[in-house]
C-alpha cells in the first residue's frame, strides 16, 4: 500500500453557486484540479490525502473579531468581500454554505498543514493563502485569515519562530495587519506593487518588503529569489516556513500582471521548498490566489515537480 502523503485536500474546498461562482475570474475549483491531476499524472490515491476538519469558531477568534464574523450574517458584507455585487441578492445561509463553508475547510487545511509540516519536514494545503483578510475585516476574496489563525493556535502549546515566505503576486496586507509587530513572526514579501491592495499602512510591518514593478520577467525574479531567500531563513532564525504560493504571478493572470512563465514558478517553488529542506526546515505551502484557467495545471506541474525531484517521493506510476 503506498503510504500516506501529507497534502491537504477536502471535496469540500470547492466553491459552486449555480455557475455564478463563474463570473468571478477566480477558478473556484481550482482545488479539486489539481488533486485530480496529483491523482491521474502521479497515480497518488484518495487515501494518501489528508482531509482537514472545519475551522471551529473558538479559532476563529484567535485572530478576528466578533463583529467581523457577525458581519458575515449580511450577503452584502460577503458580495463586498468576494468582489461580486450580485451575491448581495442571495440569502445569507446559501452563500454560508457555498462560500465560506469551503473558507472554513482551507482554514481547516492550512491548521492541519502546520502541524503535518512539524511531523514530516513538508506539507501541502491545496488550498489556504487568503492573505487579505485581516482581524476585523475581510478583502481580495479572503473571508478568513487562515495563516494567522493557524500560527497563533501553534504558538498557543510551542514557543517557535515563523517565516512567512509571501510570493503571491499581490501584497499580504491581511497577514502583515494581523501580525504587525510580532517578533516572533518575520514577514518577507515579494509582490506587484502596482496593482490592488496598494496598502502602505501595513507595509512597514513587512520585515523584508520586496515591491516589484508589473511585467516582471522570470530572470529577474529568479534573481531576487536566490538572493534573497538564504537572507530571511537566516536574518529569521525561524522553525517553520509557511510559503504563500500564489500562482497570479503567470504571464496570463488577469489579477497578477507579471511575467512569469510556468517554467519560472516551477523553479520559483523548486528553490523554495530546496533552500527549507536543505536546513531541516519545515515547510507548509498554500496555495493563494492563480486566476486563469491554466492555474490549476501549473499549480500540479509544480507539486509533481517537488515530489518527484524535490522531495523524492515514490509513487503509484
Ligand atoms: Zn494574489
Amino acid at each position: 500500500m503506498n503510504k500516506k502523503l501529507p497534502i491537504i485536500y477536502s471535496p469540500h474546498y470547492n466553491i459552486t453557486l449555480f455557475g455564478i461562482e463563474k463570473l468571478h475570474s477566480f477558478d473556484s475549483e481550482k482545488y479539486g484540479k489539481v488533486f485530480r491531476y496529483l491523482k491521474e499524472k502521479m497515480g497518488l490515491k484518495k487515501y494518501q490525502f489528508y482531509e482537514p476538519e472545519e475551522v471551529t469558531e473558538e479559532d476563529l477568534l484567535l485572530v478576528h473579531t466578533k463583529e467581523y464574523l457577525h458581519s458575515l450574517s449580511y450577503s452584502k458584507n460577503i458580495a463586498r468581500i468576494a468582489e461580486l455585487d450580485l451575491l448581495s441578492f442571495f440569502p445569507n445561509f446559501i452563500l454560508k454554505s457555498r462560500i465560506l463553508k469551503p473558507m472554513k475547510y482551507g482554514t481547516g487545511g492550512t491548521i492541519l498543514g502546520c502541524h503535518l509540516a512539524l511531523k514530516h519536514g513538508w506539507a501541502i494545503n491545496l488550498s489556504g493563502g487568503y492573505h487579505h483578510a485581516k482581524s476585523g475585516e475581510g478583502g481580495g476574496f479572503c473571508f478568513y485569515s487562515d495563516v494567522p489563525i493557524a500560527v497563533y493556535k501553534l504558538l498557543k502549546k510551542k514557543k517557535m519562530k515563523i517565516l512567512i515566505i509571501d510570493l503571491d503576486a499581490h501584497q499580504g496586507n491581511g497577514f502583515e495587519s494581523v501580525f504587525k509587530n510580532d517578533q516572533r513572526i518575520y514577514i518577507f514579501d515579494i509582490y506587484n506593487s502596482m496593482i490592488y491592495p496598494m496598502d502602505n499602512e501595513v507595509k512597514q510591518y513587512i520585515d523584508c518588503d520586496y515591491p516589484v514593478s508589473s511585467f516582471t520577467k522570470d530572470s529577474e525574479y529568479l534573481k531576487i529569489l536566490k538572493e534573497k531567500i538564504p537572507f530571511v531563513i537566516k536574518r529569521s532564525s525561524c522553525d517553520l516556513i509557511i510559503y504563500n504560493a500564489g500562482t497570479d504571478i503567470f504571464k496570463d493572470d488577469p489579477l497578477g500582471h507579471m511575467n512569469i512563465t510556468t517554467q519560472g514558478i516551477i523553479q520559483r517553488d523548486e528553490m523554495v521548498f530546496r533552500q527549507a529542506l536543505k536546513r531541516k526546515i519545515p515547510i507548509l505551502m498554500v496555495l493563494s490566489g492563480g486566476y486563469t484557467k491554466q492555474s490549476s495545471l501549473i499549480i500540479g506541474k509544480s507539486i509533481e515537480n517537488l515530489l518527484k525531484n524535490v522531495i523524492g517521493v515514490k509513487t503509484g506510476i
